[in-house]
């Protein structure tokens, strides 16, 4: 009889058991793949002390009855079996392809004609036979025993097949763990072929499950561990499971003002001590009915089940926040902007439900600050049309079509003709319809397309240049093209180069606009690429100058040659204002710059800039934005100069 080895087993066991442990003591999001993980765990301890019980059991004939031995050895192998197809069916839910009872029927069929064959074997002896020998039983393997193995290695490979097929879908680490458990458990099984009497497939299990742990499982990596409330990754998780039922959902947005000035005030042990208590006291106010996750710094978003929880929790809340906190002796009144749906919403992904939110504290600043109020439908309806402007961005992205250029010729008062324009993107989307670039560039600028779009202005600006050259024989000079401030963000320097090859022979015909509050927030970036354009004879422009505060000393340390004025400078009627727009138009004039006056759209503020001074106008009154070859058009009828 075969001496078996359980000793790695057993260690295998105390291991997995720690792991169980540590698993359970942790606070975990409700998720079907923990539960599933939960389930796994419980099968492969089961396994394991089923292997160590069984071999045991072996030994001891005359005190253990036949049938037990029958038993446990039957349950091993049944969960042998079990353990690969739980493993599938996590994988399935990882890659966010399980489709309920039918594929669960499916995966059990195997199992369930095994379980068939291990109910009747120690009847028919076809899996396998205990064989009475001098030392104890001994484990016969039937006819059909090769079948266990072949059952484990389908749904392995299984497995591997679904991650592979879908492994955009899920995290690299989770493919490389999948892949590594797979790979571990088939070693195992090469291993116990060769030394039948080592018991080692426990050991695999227990690897291969300490790893899922660590790398996937670990509910740590779900916890903002200052707060103690689960992260934004958890409402990810979240979010993905409940919009892929469709299910409405309640939500309350908290964001928690004043921790800063404790941070800076009393250090910031006692600013997370407070961060704490907020967000056990947000935890325990969730109960049963409701969940809440930290988003991003000191906002909260709450996720209530029903209308009575929702309405209930969103008072306690904003109650709780009259009160004040204690750390030691210390008393602390934070304060809570709360913002909070009216009727239960559909969310297509968490971006949908973390742009909401955006959006509901965008609108909640000064006076808003600290008050409780509904997320308007008109709040919901904007988040919604700006994640179908996204879409229709993308579409237009990928697809190279549905973007086109007007050219809003810019009128020199000097020169008394059109000597430059503006390119302005439009968008047309099959679904949208026309979509205005006020509206797509902010979603753009959110989303971080906005640099494939300035990338794609820029083509279709520097094409149209080369097609048109004729222009430059009738007084036109330069073309302004608006760069967001997203740009200087990334690597200016590696923008600096890319833009330079693309208007290569085109750079003194272009000018580039950025904005005032652009401008003066990356000042040190921006003057690094502007200085690598202008050395290469391009231009820069000041746009919208008027709308921010820029701060005029350091506006005037960067290279721009061109100044526009804001269109709202010379709307306004009122005296005062008017006397700015003149001082402006001169200022500019002795930093050596030449004045656009943008928006212009009556004779009367025509004559008026022309009277401050100003070099150019932009405006209605003088064109529209025009097509291409309306533009061309309007320019060939200027005398060729
Ligand atoms: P902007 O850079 O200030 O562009 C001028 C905007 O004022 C244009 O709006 C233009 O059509 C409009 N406009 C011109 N004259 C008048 C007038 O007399 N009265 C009034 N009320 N408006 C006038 P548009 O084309 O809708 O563009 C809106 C904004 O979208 C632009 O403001 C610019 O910030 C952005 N944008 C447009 N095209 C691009 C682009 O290619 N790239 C980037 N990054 N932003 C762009
Ligand atoms: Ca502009
Ligand atoms: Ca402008």
């Amino acid at each position: 009889m075969l001496k078996y080895v359980v000793e790695y087993e057993a260690c295998a066991l105390i291991f997995l058991i720690i792991v169980t442990v540590r698993f359970f003591c942790i606070r975990k999001y409700p998720s079907r793949l923990n539960t599933l993980f939960a389930v796994v765990l419980y099968c492969a301890i089961a396994d394991i002390a089923l292997d160590i019980a069984s071999t045991f059991f072996l030994t001891y004939p005359d005190v253990i009855p036949l049938w037990l031995n029958y038993l446990t050895n039957t349950s091993f192998y049944t969960l042998q079996v079990v353990l690969p197809v739980l493993v599938l069916v996590y994988v399935l839910n990882m890659c966010n392809v399980w489709h309920g009872k039918y594929r669960l029927l499916w995966l059990s069929l195997a199992v369930a004609v095994l379980l068939i064959l291990y109910v009747v074997n120690p009847f028919t002896k076809c899996i396998y036979s205990l064989v009475p020998t001098e030392s104890g039983l001994e484990l016969v393997h039937g006819a059909v025993f090769p079948l266990l193995f072949i059952t484990c290695g389908i749904y392995l490979l299984a497995s591997v097949v679904v991650v592979l097929k879908y492994k955009e879908r899920i995290r690299k680490i989770e493919m490389y763990t999948i892949l590594l458990f797979v790979t571990v458990v088939f070693l195992s099984i090469v291993i116990q072929i060769f030394l039948p009497n080592v018991l080692l497939t426990g050991v695999a299990i227990s690897a291969s499950i300490t790893m899922m742990f660590f790398t996937m499982q670990n509910p740590e990596a779900m916890l903002d561990l200052v707060s103690g409330v689960f992260n934004y990754s958890a409402l990810h998780e979240y979010l993905k499971g409940q919009t892929a039922e469709k299910r409405g959902l309640w939500v309350t947005a908290v964001d928690i003002g004043g921790i800063r000035r404790i941070n800076s005030v009393y250090g910031l042990r006692s600013g997370n001590k407070i961060m704490r208590q907020a967000g056990d006291y947000l935890n325990k106010a969730c109960g049963n009915n409701a969940m809440a996750f930290q988003m991003i710094g000191t906002k909260f978003l709450i996720i209530s089940n029903n209308k009575k929880a929702h309405y209930e929790i969103i008072n306690d809340v904003s109650t709780r926040f009259t009160k004040p906190w204690n750390i030691g002796d210390l008393q602390i009144k934070l304060i809570a902007t709360i913002r909070y749906s009216e009727e239960p919403s559909c969310f297509s992904s968490s971006e949908d439900v973390t742009n909401l939110v955006d959006l509901a504290y965008a609108k909640a600043v000064g006076d808003e600050f600290g008050t409780t109020k509904p997320i308007g439908s008109a709040l919901l309806e904007q988040s919604r049309r700006n994640m179908s402007v996204e879409e229709a961005l993308r579409r237009a992205l990928d697809t190279g079509r549905g973007f086109s250029l007007k050219f809003q010729p810019i009128y020199s008062i000097k020169e008394k003709g059109f000597c430059s324009a503006e390119a302005l993107l439009r968008l047309t989307d099959a679904e949208l319809g026309s979509i205005s670039p006020a509206e797509f560039i902010p979603v753009a600028e959110k989303t971080g397309q906005i640099n494939r779009i300035d990338g794609v202005v820029l083509d279709m600006a520097c094409a149209f240049l080369r097609k048109h050259e004729e222009l430059f024989s009738h007084g036109f000079r330069l073309l302004e093209i608006n760069l967001s401030a997203a740009e200087f963000y990334h690597d200016t320097t590696a923008l600096a180069d890319e833009i330079l090859k693309k208007i290569d022979g085109l750079e003194s015909k272009i000018c580039f606009e950025v904005t005032e509050t652009a401008a003066t927030t990356h000042r040190e970036l921006l003057s690094d690429f502007m200085d690598r354009l202008i050395a290469r004879k391009v231009l820069f422009a000041i746009d919208d100058f008027g709308t921010g505060f820029a701060n005029i000393t350091q506006l005037a340390r960067l290279p721009f040659s061109i100044a526009k004025l804001d269109r709202s400078l010379i709307a306004t009627e009122r005296e005062k204002e008017r006397i700015i727009l003149n001082d402006v138009v001169n200022m500019f004039a002795h930093l050596g710059l030449e004045t656009v006056v943008e928006g212009v759209e009556t004779e009367d503020q025509a004559l008026l800039a022309e009277k401050f001074g100003a070099d150019e106008v932009q405006g209605y009154f003088f064109s529209y934005p025009l097509s291409e070859e309306e533009f061309v058009a309007k320019i060939t009828e200027q005398e060729p100069r």
